[in-house]
């Protein structure tokens, strides 16, 4: 089987690991810790950047840094994966879910300018949810794929409406926004290293953001609130700093950010071009806006034969898996207030993903173009 997506571990990894051991700091103090975060922070122009122990770990400290808390509401969209929400839900606030647009997969600024304008009020420097009396305390769009949302826009209605943008970057490192890093456009932005992700640590995280003191109180947050040296700490803290060992392997990763991203460009573009004009498949969006970082690479087929589609793809030894299913239809965010979600409803069910490894060959590519010719075809 070609397998979906499997970390390409084949540069400095081991010998950075070995240092690592040898020197004896293998916790969340060392100099690879220290490396990662710079060299985060270049690769999404950002001036300050806190690694951490996850992705989901990461969410949840930016969130908490610019002030969400109890009984709060966040907005986000419900096509996402399941840690957006989980790390709302671990400040003890609510998701508040809203649709995507059809052309970025990503949260839409149209609706979220309507959502705010029908359905909130304004009570002093705030916005309360009517239906349910919630503050809004921060919207998070999700960098989908890799692709950033269109933020000029987004951003000027979080600006009318007071709230922090939070942006879940996860799979976003190496994309840009017309041309920009990601650092500028929110206040934190939130990467993942997990090892589905282009770049990964085995496990772990970083929050990026140009505002040094921000930054500054997310990695307090992230080691027990700690003041000075001794055993005291200013606030209830988290013990969420990434190890030096994740770090070392996040390093020699991070090396190779241009050679991966541009590996996972030239799937898409492959794929997109293959199967363009094909019958009953659509591409992945590209919005002009974005230079995707292309996490992953698929197509779009019909409700009626997306499951059809994969079962066959796997027969043939293709790994072919359907993506995020939407929060809202979790068990968890059952009650989670929603808008309407035509697009995410009509879309995430009809998505085949495709393999698109980093070290995926030619003679693999070529098979899956083949397979998915085939399949399509019947
Ligand atoms: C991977 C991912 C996360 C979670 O990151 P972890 O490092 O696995 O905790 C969050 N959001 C999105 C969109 C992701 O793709």
């Amino acid at each position: 089987m070609i397998p979906l997506a499997v970390p390409n571990i084949s540069g400095n990894e081991a010998a950075y690991l070995m240092e690592c051991v040898a020197s004896t700091y293998v916790s969340s103090v060392g100099s690879f810790v220290s490396r990662l975060e710079e060299t985060t922070a270049r690769a999404t122009n950002s001036s300050a950047c806190a690694a951490t122990s996850s992705g989901t770990a990461g969410l949840h400290v930016a969130l908490t840094a610019v002030g969400v808390g109890p009984g709060d509401l966040v907005i986000l969209p419900s096509f996402t994966f399941i840690a957006s929400a989980n790390a709302v839900s671990h400040c003890h606030a609510t998701p508040w879910f809203v649709d995507i647009a059809e052309d970025s997969w990503c949260l839409d600024p149209v609706r979220l300018s309507e959502l705010l304008r029908r359905q909130t009020f304004r009570a002093g420097d705030h916005w309360v949810h009517k239906d349910s009396g919630l503050r809004v305390a921060a919207v998070m769009p999700i960098y989908t794929l890799g692709t950033p949302a269109d933020m000029e826009p987004i951003g000027v209605i979080a600006d009318e409406f007071c709230l922090p943008v939070v942006a879940d970057a996860a799979a976003a490192i190496g994309a840009t926004y017309r041309g920009r890093g990601l650092g500028g456009l929110a206040r934190l932005s939130v990467i993942s290293f997990n090892g589905n992700k282009t770049v990964t640590a085995g496990g772990g995280g970083a929050v990026a953001g140009n505002d040094v003191d921000l930054v500054g109180l997310v990695r307090h947050l992230t080691t027990t609130a700690r003041v000075g040296v001794d055993y005291d700490h200013d606030r209830v803290g988290y013990n969420y700093r990434m190890t030096n060992l994740q770090a070392a392997v996040g390093c020699a990763q991070l090396e190779r950010l241009n050679e991966f991203v541009a590996a996972k460009r030239r799937i898409r573009s492959r794929y997109d071009r293959a199967f363009a004009g094909i019958p009953g498949v659509t591409a992945f969006p590209q919005p002009a806006w974005a230079e995707s970082a292309c996490w992953f690479s698929g197509i779009v087929v019909g409700s009626d034969n997306a499951d059809t589609v994969r079962t066959d793809l796997r027969a043939k030894g293709v790994d072919a898996r359907p993506f995020w299913k939407p929060a809202h239809m979790q068990p968890p965010y059952a009650r989670a207030p929603r808008d309407h979600m035509p697009v995410t409803e009509t879309l995430w069910s009809r998505i085949v993903t495709l393999p698109c490894s980093t070290g995926l060959t030619k003679a693999d590519q070529d098979y899956v173009v083949s397979a998915v010719l085939d399949v399509m075809a019947r």
